[in-house]
């Protein structure tokens, strides 16, 4: 086993169990991409069995801090058991449900999504990489499911020198699954869907939307960045009268149209507008359009706090805009899926934004992913998800 030796003083974090140990933190070791090394301090205390990424800047991802503990066909199993378990205990509201999170269910990179009989999986370090076989047949053995469609095609693949792959690992058929989400009907397409598909971080917001549009009497909706149209189903089934969903992706709107129609209501109370939210936002305000109430669920637009300031100045200009365009007394849903704004930032920047469109707000809720999508104490970097609910005073 190949030895990985942490610079003195830089072995803390590691002893707090978080999963990471960066390039700079190691003063000695190699190994190939994914392999299985030891970890250990400088007078060579045991630390964590990892893995290691040869050319990721997060060169060590921890499996254990046990050092009695064997990375084997056995250690995945348990891990992928432990998961799937404590998904059932949620009792998730649908037959789509994440049940792997990557670091908070301690398989670092790994992220697999149920979408009813198939699994949609995204390999993200050189460790999961190199066990996918392994973590293939366990995931079928323990959950039943009769195939895996793989989306390694995310961009953080090229950090760890990946290429990007995507296809059918396990069985094969149509890439197009029905799910069940609390009490409507949709359909991801597991090959061409953003992501492994869907947005299911969004499942239990999508809920109190819906709740919110009927206790607030919301009539006129508009559902920005709507991609498949989850919060304009869930804004129809609250009684909104008529909902635009907005997104840039043609495709992505063509199945908010059929979600609608699958849903049961009325085509005409529905208008999927194929636009640049930013424009089209502007255009409204310059021609006093206004709305009951305005989802906003952009794209991360800060991966890393490195990214955080351009990033907020985007959300902060699109926030005064939704808050201009609301009706007195209107809701507004915002949402940050940046991992590299916090939840505190991301109130402030809106708070700003409340200041510069001379609009102030109720906060009805602070919003987060489902619980399917956990954060653990050891591991903030976690949480990505957040979002304000707002009353516009
Ligand atoms: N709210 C959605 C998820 C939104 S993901 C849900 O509940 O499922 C972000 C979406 O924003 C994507 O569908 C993407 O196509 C769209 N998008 C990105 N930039 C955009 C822009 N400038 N204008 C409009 N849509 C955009």
């Amino acid at each position: 086993m190949k030895v990985i030796q942490i610079r003195e003083g830089k072995e803390r974090s590691l002893l707090r169990r978080h999963p990471w140990v960066f390039q700079g933190s190691i003063a000695s070791g190699k190994a190939d991409l994914g392999e299985t090394v030891r970890v250990q301090s400088h007078d060579g205390q045991f630390l964590a069995w990892a893995a290691y990424s040869p050319n990721s800047q997060i060169r060590v991802r921890a499996w254990s801090f046990d050092e009695g503990e064997r990375i084997d066909r056995a250690f995945f199993r348990r891990r992928i058991e432990q998961a799937v378990a404590v998904r059932a205990r949620m009792a998730v509201p649908s037959n789509g449900v994440r049940l792997l999170h990557g670091e908070a269910d301690g398989l670092p990179g790994l992220v697999v999504d149920r979408y009813d009989d198939t699994l949609s999986v995204q390999f993200l370090s050189s460790g999961v990489e190199r066990w996918k076989d392994v973590i293939a047949d366990e995931l079928l053995a323990v959950t039943g499911c009769t195939r895996i469609f793989e989306r390694s095609d995310a961009s953080v693949r090229q950090l760890e020198g990946l290429p990007s792959v995507t296809g059918w690992l396990r069985g094969d058929g149509s890439t197009v699954i029905t799910l069940q989400e609390h009490r409507w009907h949709l359909r991801v397409d597991v090959a061409e869907g953003h992501k492994t598909g869907y947005y299911l971080d969004q499942r239990d917001n999508r809920a109190l939307f819906a709740d919110m549009v009927r206790q607030y009497g919301c009539k006129q909706v508009l559902n920005c960045f709507s991609y498949t149209g989850g919060f304009s189903v869930a804004a129809l089934a609250g009684g909104a009268e008529e909902v635009w969903s907005v997104d840039s992706s043609a495709p992505a709107l063509a199945r908010a149209v059929e979600h609608v129609a699958l849903n049961g209501f009325e085509a005409e109370r529905h208008h999927a507008v194929d636009a640049d939210v930013n424009a089209l936002l502007r255009q409204h305000l310059k021609e006093g359009r206004r709305f009951d109430a305005i989802v906003l669920d952009p794209p991360k637009l800060a991966p890393t706090a490195a990214h955080a300031e351009r990033a907020a100045r985007a959300y902060k200009d699109i926030n005064r805009l939704g808050l201009m365009l609301l009706n007195e007394g209107g809701l507004l849903l915002s949402f940050s899926c940046s991992g590299g704004i916090s939840a505190d930032l991301f109130h402030k920047i809106v708070a700003g934004a409340g200041m510069d469109a001379k609009v102030d707000a109720y906060l009805l809720r602070r919003l987060e992913a489902g619980s399917d999508h956990p954060t653990t104490l050891t591991f903030p970097e976690g949480e990505y998800l957040k979002g304000l609910a707002l009353l516009r005073r």
